[in-house]
């Protein structure tokens, strides 16, 4: 089973490389802030007591993402594998994870860390929400959902890291050239 975790700040380009991952893997992509929007969308009682929360840049407590996180690992038992974008966010996260993993036998096998630049994560940012109309886009959340990110989310980094399971991978550039280096890492960490 191959079970990657792509790391990075907002706008690092998690969604748009985990899409081509998915499809080049045949893994489940589980992207807990698109089941988080979803929610909201369809107004469930998740989603309305997430709305406040994601809107101002803040972190949806552990307990209903590691639990929306149980739930998609319990309804696909024949995955080949996955594929965990904006999961897991805190170390308490990343505990659960390698817990619940575990319980099944599986494990992480590799963590994609997409390092790019904050003016230029600011700038893909704003662009997104000239595109796509996300609500906490606006320059004030971004700029709190990066201090989020350094505070709360970095630190995972060094949880796998000390796992030896971190793969640094330049977030600059095409599309493609980015893809290309995190195909590399995915080949090397699975061969391991
Ligand atoms: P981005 O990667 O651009 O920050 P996401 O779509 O991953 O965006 O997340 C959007 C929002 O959803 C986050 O700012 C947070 O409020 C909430 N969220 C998503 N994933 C998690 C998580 N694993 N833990 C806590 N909150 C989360």
């Amino acid at each position: 089973m191959l079970n990657i975790v792509l790391f990075g700040a907002p706008g690092a380009g998690k969604g748009t490389q985990a899409a081509y991952i998915k499809v080049r893997y045949e893994l489940v992509h589980l992207s807990t802030g698109d089941i988080l929007r979803a929610a909201r969308k369809s107004q469930s009682e998740l989603g309305k007591r997430v709305a406040a929360i994601m809107d101002s840049g803040s972190l949806v407590s552990d307990e209903i993402v590691n639990e929306l996180v149980a739930e998609q690992l319990k309804s696909n038992p024949g995955a080949k594998g996955f594929i965990f974008d904006g999961y897991p966010r805190t170390v308490a996260q990343a505990e659960t994870l390698d817990r619940m993993l575990s319980e099944n036998g599986k494990s992480v096998t590799v963590t994609l860390m997409l390092n790019v630049p904050n003016e230029e994560l600011s700038r893909r940012m704003i662009k997104r929400a000239q595109e796509k109309g996300r609500t906490d886009d606006t320059p004030e959340v971004i700029a709190s959902r990066l201090l989020v990110y350094e505070r709360e989310t970095m630190p995972v980094a060094a949880f796998y890291r000390s796992q030896e399971k971190l793969a640094d991978i330049n977030g600059l550039g095409s599309e493609g050239s980015v893809l290309d280096r995190l195909i590399e890492a995915i080949d090397g960490a699975s061969k391991r």
